[in-house]
């Protein structure tokens, strides 16, 4: 076997490598610059750290957040692993010592914000060490296309600068191929491979409702497949993160708010409590999420449209990292995507004002289509994957009813093409409902002779009707966002197609949650008899987790547990052959668990 698998499983406690992983490690152990695009859970962490291992001398690696350095060093500690973080937290006499060790080589990774590299000092100290590679977490932050660009992630080019002859790997979850080019031009990667997993979670299913009324009943309903198990609710304000919370205590479930108003020690105590599984869910705005690397979440449920696809996908990505079955929820309603136009409106003209509107419409067109949702995903990431089948509301509903729109559409269409192709959504939808305004007098276009013709639906009838043509390539967005025909748009209107359209969409009706489908390990073994092994297992996990101040899924995985509850190993060769099993980390825990696992039998 050779060095690296064998370091596979007995350090990281895995059978094989997923996807890219060993190419990954590969480009890595022969010195090239790589650049890692991999969907959340993918097993970025692995490709840097498992190289890291075989070569001489310490990894740096860049990431953004406290939180995620210090679940990550946490990580890697439990498996033996020597890794050290410096942040603007610790003492000096910390720092001190954690430099002391980097002199002395005794480290494999170190761990570091952006903002370090301003340092002179730091510079100087890691010219005086051995560093075999740089790594740049959340490579995403350094682009301005992003969604979360960082100022300091921008200047880390001086990493080439200054150590010309140390490789870069640079890693993230999410980029379109211009952030793609960003980071390769940003980081001055030369040549790098670039390795780019399918953009498609196969552990996600993904649902979007209406909401009704502020949804907190198709919430309850939803919150009933998770009894006891982990979630993030997102919603829209700081208030309305208070206010749920405390609707949900009342509902006997252990929920908190988290935004950015509120005091760090508030915040810290909210993070630690979920992430020891004590808080069972955090409602949050979207200032929480970034720093959350715990890999049992089940669910996350967006309680109204978020602004862009990527921001979505970040947010649904902190599901199930452990690759087991998750859920998430979008409950939307159209006046959400009128505020966040009007929010937008407001803003300075800018190239990022225009990019925000196509973003917003894209995503609410997501809440509206009717194909498959990881497709709709994996498409406005430019990557092409087969529809999930089974992994979203739309791929799951019975073959809806359809309501055929070929007229409306023809009428919506005609309205576009009479008014010349230069006027957004709002007018051509006013001269066709015959609403008098005086640009349209001005325009000439109450004159026309479908002015009015459509005047017996509502208005967001007609926006429903051109969402749908957008979808179908009948129309596009043309320059400051007028609607303008596109090549299956003239196909319907020469009566070459039909169109149709999902009844329940036309009547904005509600689909029923569907309930979830967990994984179960043995269809013979009864799902009682299961999940009290199971629990009888957590409640070990968590009091030593308890006991060692550490999160609960550092002990172990979910998948790990639940992989032991159907297994029941009894002895050491068949606790080492569980997911997520290592030496280490048998050293450490196997002996408790293996007495549990005997008890259980
Ligand atoms: P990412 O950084 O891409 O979001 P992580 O590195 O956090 O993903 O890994 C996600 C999960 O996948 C972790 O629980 C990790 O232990 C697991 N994992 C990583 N590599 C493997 C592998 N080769 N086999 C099984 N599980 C793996």
């Amino acid at each position: 076997m050779s060095e690296k698998k064998q370091l596979l499983k007995s350090v990281f406690g895995h059978d094989r490598f997923r996807s890219f992983q060993e190419e990954a490690v590969d480009a890595i152990l022969a010195k090239k610059d790589l650049l890692m695009i991999l969907p959340t859970g993918g097993g970025k962490s692995l490709c840097y750290q498992l190289p890291s291992l075989l070569m001489e001398g310490v990894t740096v690696v860049v990431s953004p957040l406290l939180a995620l350095m210090h679940d990550q060093v946490l990580a890697l500690k439990s498996n033996g692993i020597a890794a050290q973080m410096i942040t603007s937290m610790q003492t000096s006499d910390e720092i001190a010592h954690i430099q002391h060790a980097l002199r002395l080589n005794k480290l494999k990774l170190l761990y570091v914000a952006p903002e370090r590299f301003n340092q002179e000092y730091f510079l100087a100290l890691l010219h005086e060490i051995k560093i075999n590679f740089f790594v740049i977490d959340e490579a995403h932050c350094v682009s301005a296309w992003g969604h979360e660009f960082r100022e300091d992630y921008r200047k880390l080019h001086l990493l080439k600068e200054a150590f010309p002859e140390v490789s870069i790997a640079a890693f993230t979850a999410t980029a379109t191929p211009k952030v793609q080019a960003d980071i390769t031009h940003a980081l001055r990667l030369e040549k790098p491979q670039v390795l780019r997993g399918k953009v498609f979670r196969d552990n996600l299913h993904i649902s979007v409702e209406p909401r009704i009324k502020d949804g907190r009943v198709q919430l309850l309903e939803f919150l009933k497949n998770f009894p006891n198990e982990s979630g993030i609710i997102y919603a829209f304000s700081r208030k309305q993160t208070e206010v749920l919370a405390k609707f949900l205590q009342t509902q006997g479930i252990k929920a908190k708010p988290f935004h950015a108003g509120l005091s760090t020690s508030e915040k810290n105590q909210t993070f630690k409590a979920f992430t020891h599984d004590e808080v069972q869910v955090v409602v949050a705005t979207i200032a929480f999420g970034m720093g959350i690397d715990k890999s049992n979440i089940r669910f996350v449920v967006h309680m109204s449209l978020p602004k862009t696809i990527e921001n979505y996908y970040q947010e649904i990505g902190r599901a199930g990292r452990d690759g087991l079955a998750s859920e998430v929820l979008l409950l939307y309603s159209g006046a959400d995507r009128i505020m966040q136009a009007e929010f937008i409106a407001q803003l300075e003209a800018s190239e990022y004002k225009n990019h925000a509107f196509d973003k917003l419409e894209q995503m609410s067109g997501f809440t509206m289509m009717e194909g498959c949702r990881h497709v709709y995903i994996a498409n406005y990431f430019e990557d092409d994957i087969a529809v999930c089948q089974t992994l979203c509301d739309n791929c799951m509903a019975p073959q809806s009813e359809k309501s055929d729109i070929t007229q409306e559409a023809q009428m919506l269409l005609s309205s576009v093409y009479r008014t010349g192709g230069r006027f957004g959504q709002a007018y051509v939808i006013d001269v066709l409902r015959g609403t008098n305004s005086e640009k349209i007098q001005a325009n000439g276009h109450d004159t026309l002779a479908l002015f009015g013709i459509g005047e017996a639906h509502t208005k967001a009838y007609w926006e429903g009707i051109v969402q749908r043509l957008m979808e179908l390539g009948a129309l596009k967005r043309g320059a400051f966002r007028a609607l303008e025909l596109d090549k299956v748009g003239l196909e319907i209107l020469k009566n070459k197609r039909t169109v149709s359209i999902d009844t329940l969409r036309l009547e904005a009706k509600i689909k029923k949650t569907r309930p979830i489908h967990h994984e179960s390990f043995n269809a013979e073994t009864s799902m009682q008899e299961q999940s009290h092994t199971f629990e009888t297992l957590r409640a070990l996990r968590a009091q030593i987790a308890k006991q060692e101040g550490k999160p609960a899924y550092i002990v172990f995985s979910d998948k790990t547990l639940k992989e032991m509850a159907h297994i029941l190993p009894q002895d050491k060769r068949a606790m080492l052959s569980l997911h997520g099993v290592g030496q280490m980390k048998f050293e450490r825990y196997g002996e408790a668990f293996l007495e549990c696992c005997r008890s259980l039998r």
